[in-house]
C-alpha cells in the first residue's frame, strides 16, 4: 500500500512541476483533483504513512500557525544600495582593488519587490522555510509556505546533497488587481500595493486563508556546502533544473558597461513588467571571488542593489513636530497635508536634524517636494520655491525638549543630533525605552498597549524593566479596565520572555549603540553579564565590529549604579544573562521522552539536545507517561512495552511535524 501511495504522491508531484513551473499541463484538472483526492482518502485511512512533503500537504490548514523562531543556517544579509550609475563605477574600483583583478564579470537580476524566504531542502525534500526576520533568525512559515503550488514539496530530481535556496514572495499585478476587483465587489477596502499584501500573507495564522492567495516565488540563490558550482550563472541554471521558479531576465554581463547597458534596458521597460521591481541586483559572477570578497557585517561585498529613481509628490508643510527617542535623540519630523506615493498615504516625513532643517531653508506652510523610495520613513528633498508666500517665516529648530520637563537639548559633538540628556526623568525616553524592551526583536512581549504602558508609567507602576514582572492581573484590570482575558495573556507573555536568549536580553537594555548584531557579538565574546560589566575599554574594543564608540557607551551605561543593580534585580528575576543554559523555546515542557534506534536524520545526542532545549526532558525507560521516538533497528521489547501501555510511538519526521520544531 505504501508504494501506491508513494506513486500517487510522485504523479502528483510531476504534474504540479508540469502546470506551474513548464507551464505544460499533461492532465486536466479534474483528473489532477481525482488523483489527489484518492490520495487524501487513502493518507487518512492509513495515517503511519503521513508524509510531510506530501501534495496533500499543500491544501492548508485550519490549525494556528504559531511562527517559531529559528538561526538561519546561513546568514540572510541584505543589500547595500546605489543610486546611480557613479555609485556602482565605485564599488565596481573598490571590489577591483579589493581583489586585485581588473575586468570582472557580473550576473544582473531584476531585483523584485517582494518578500524575501529562505528554504532548506535535505534529501530532496523542503523541510524548512523561514523569513529573513533580522538575517540571523527567522520566522519557521513552512506550512504557509507549502500552500504556494509553484514551490516543490519534493525535487523531481535525486540529488546527494542538502541546500538552502532563497526566493522572493510576490503577488503579481494581474492578480493583485483581480483580488482588489473582487474585494471592491465585496466592500471591503482595497489593498495598498502587491508588496504589503505578500509580505501580510506569509505571516497568516492560517494557511487556509494563504492557500488563497496568489503568491508566486521566483529564486535567485542557492547555498550548499558540497556543489560544484562555480558561478552565479550556473548558479541560476541550477535552481531552474532543480525545478524551482527562476526569472529569465537575469543577464550575464562581461564588464560593467554591459551593467549599465542592462540597467538603462530595464529602466525603460520595468512598467511592463507583470510584477513590480524596485531595482537591479548585481552580483560578482564568479563564487570564487564572492567567497574571496566576504561580507561587511552588513552586506555582502559582492553584490549591489541599483534603485531606480522613486516617485516623488508635492504637497503642503503643515507643522512640524519633534520625537525624542528612547536614548533622548530628538528629530524634527513634517506633518503634511496627505499624498500618494507608490500607493502608499504619506502623512510624515523626517527632517532629521537641526542641519537639515537650514539646509532645506525651510519655511512654515510650504509646498515641499517628498520621495518615499524602499525606505520606511519618507523624506522631503526639496521645496517649491514658486509657491512660497511671501511673508512665510523660516521654520526654527527647537532647542528645547518637547517633554513637560522642557530641559534643553545638547549637541554631542561629531553627530549631527540634537539630545535630551535627562534620560532618567524625561517621559518619552522612559516610554520609548519600555516600548524597544518589549518589542518583537526584544523581550517580545505581545499584548502590551502604548496607552497601557504610558498609564502605568504615569501613575509610577513602571519605573525599571524588573516592575513589568511584578505586575499583577489585577492591577492591570482595575488601571486600564483591560478585559480579565487580556490580562491574563499579556502576563503569560510576560512570564514567557523570561526564557529570552542573553543577546536579545543585552539588546533589549536598549544601551545606545548596542543594536541587535553588537549584542550577539558581545555575548559571544564575554558569555556571561560579569565578564561584560567587567572588561576594560581595551578588551571591549577588541571584539569584532566593536568600536570606539560602543564601547564608550557601555562603560558608561554599566558605570550607573542604578543600572548595576537594575541588572542584578532582572537577573534575580530569572532573565538570562548567560550564554549558557538557554532555552530555545518551551514547546516541550512536562514532556518526557525516550529515543529509540538510530536515525538517519539527526544523532542521538543531536536529538537529546534537542529535546532538552525546547523543554522537554529524555529518559532511558519506557514507562506510562512517556513518548517513544523511534527510529531503525529499535529493540522489539521496546515496541510491545510500548504498544503495551498503549503510549504514543513518533517517528523523527512525525516528531518534528508534530511539534513544529
Ligand atoms: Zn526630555
Amino acid at each position: 500500500m505504501l508504494k501506491y501511495i508513494e506513486e500517487l504522491r510522485n504523479k502528483l508531484h510531476h504534474h504540479n512541476y508540469l502546470y506551474y513551473i513548464k507551464d505544460a499541463p499533461e492532465i486536466s484538472d479534474i483528473e489532477f483533483d481525482q488523483i489527489l483526492n484518492e490520495l487524501v482518502s487513502l493518507e487518512n485511512k492509513y495515517p503511519q504513512y503521513f508524509d510531510a512533503n506530501s501534495p496533500s500537504q499543500r491544501v492548508g490548514s485550519s490549525l494556528s500557525n504559531s511562527f517559531k523562531t529559528f538561526n538561519h543556517k546561513y546568514r540572510m544579509y541584505s543589500l547595500e544600495n546605489s543610486y546611480s550609475l557613479e555609485d556602482l563605477v565605485k564599488w565596481n574600483e573598490r571590489i577591483e582593488k579589493n581583489l586585485g583583478k581588473n575586468n570582472l564579470s557580473f550576473s544582473c537580476e531584476l531585483k523584485l519587490d517582494g518578500v524575501s524566504i529562505s528554504l532548506s531542502y535535505e534529501k530532496g525534500l523542503l523541510k524548512k522555510a523561514l523569513t529573513r526576520g533580522d538575517g540571523i533568525q527567522g520566522d519557521d512559515v513552512t506550512e504557509n509556505i507549502k500552500t504556494i503550488n509553484s514551490i516543490p514539496l519534493k525535487l523531481n530530481r535525486a540529488i546527494d546533497y542538502d541546500f538552502t535556496i532563497r526566493g522572493e514572495v510576490i503577488i503579481e499585478k494581474k492578480d493583485f488587481a483581480e483580488m482588489n476587483k473582487i474585494r471592491e465587489r465585496n466592500g471591503d477596502t482595497k489593498y495598498m500595493n502587491p508588496r504589503n499584501t505578500a509580505s501580510g500573507s506569509i505571516k497568516l495564522i492560517n494557511s487556509l486563508e494563504v492557500k488563497k492567495r496568489p503568491l508566486k516565488c521566483y529564486f535567485f540563490q542557492i547555498i550548499s556546502e558540497n556543489y560544484n558550482i562555480l558561478n552565479q550563472t550556473e548558479a541560476l541554471n541550477l535552481v531552474e533544473e532543480l525545478g524551482f521558479k527562476t526569472l529569465k531576465t537575469n543577464r550575464f554581463c562581461k564588464n560593467i558597461n554591459d551593467v549599465f547597458d542592462y540597467i538603462n534596458y530595464w529602466d525603460k521597460r520595468k512598467n511592463d513588467l507583470n510584477f513590480e521591481i524596485d531595482g537591479i541586483v548585481i552580483k560578482v559572477n564568479n563564487l570564487g571571488y564572492q567567497k574571496d570578497l566576504g561580507y561587511t557585517s552588513k552586506f555582502p561585498r559582492w553584490a549591489i542593489a541599483y534603485k531606480f529613481a522613486t516617485e516623488r509628490a508635492e504637497t503642503k508643510l503643515i507643522d512640524v513636530e519633534y520625537q525624542v527617542g528612547r536614548t533622548g535623540v530628538v528629530t524634527p519630523v513634517a506633518v503634511l497635508e496627505p499624498v500618494l506615493i507608490n500607493g502608499t498615504k504619506v502623512k510624515r516625513a523626517s527632517l532629521h536634524n537641526k542641519d537639515q532643517i537650514e539646509k532645506l531653508n525651510l519655511h512654515q506652510n510650504e509646498y515641499v517636494f517628498v520621495e518615499k523610495g524602499g525606505e520606511i520613513i519618507p523624506k522631503i528633498v526639496g521645496i517649491n520655491k514658486e509657491k512660497r508666500s511671501s511673508d512665510a517665516k523660516p521654520v526654527m529648530f527647537s532647542e528645547i525638549c518637547p517633554c513637560p520637563i522642557q530641559s534643553n537639548l545638547v549637541k554631542i559633538a561629531g553627530e549631527a543630533q540634537h539630545y535630551c540628556v535627562n534620560h532618567k526623568k524625561c517621559p518619552p525616553q522612559i516610554l520609548g525605552r519600555f516600548k524597544h524592551f518589549i518589542s518583537r526583536k526584544a523581550m517580545n512581549i505581545d499584548g502590551f498597549g502604548i496607552e497601557t504602558i504610558e498609564r502605568l508609567i504615569n501613575i509610577n507602576e513602571l519605573k525599571n524593566f524588573s516592575d513589568i514582572y511584578a505586575l499583577s492581573k489585577q492591577k492591570l484590570i482595575s488601571i486600564d479596565r483591560m478585559a480579565e482575558k487580556s490580562a491574563q495573556n499579556l502576563l503569560t507573555a510576560i512570564k514567557n520572555s523570561i526564557s529570552q536568549p542573553f543577546h536579545k536580553v543585552l539588546f533589549s537594555l536598549g544601551i545606545r549603540h548596542v543594536g541587535e548584531t553588537v549584542a550577539l557579538n558581545l555575548v559571544n565574546n564575554f558569555k556571561t553579564i560579569e565578564n561584560l560589566m567587567n572588561a576594560d575599554f581595551d578588551q571591549i574594543i577588541s571584539v569584532n565590529e566593536i568600536g570606539d564608540k560602543i564601547a564608550e557607551s557601555l562603560i558608561e551605561y554599566f558605570d550607573d549604579v542604578e543600572n548595576r543593580e537594575e541588572i542584578q534585580q532582572l537577573k534575580y528575576l530569572g532573565l538570562c544573562f548567560n550564554i549558557r543554559n538557554e532555552n530555545k523555546s518551551n514547546t516541550l515542557n512536562n514532556l518526557k521522552f525516550v529515543i529509540s534506534g538510530t536515525f538517519q536524520e539527526i544523532s542521538r545526542e543531536d536529538l537529546k539536545s534537542m529535546i532538552l532545549s525546547n523543554g522537554g526532558s529524555v529518559s532511558s525507560s519506557v514507562t506510562k507517561n512517556i513518548i517513544l521516538i523511534i527510529g531503525e533497528n529499535v529493540g522489539p521489547k521496546k515496541i510491545s512495552k510500548a504498544d503495551s501501555l498503549g503510549i504514543e510511538k513518533l517517528t523523527y519526521d512525525r516528531f518534528i511535524a508534530k511539534f513544529k520544531l
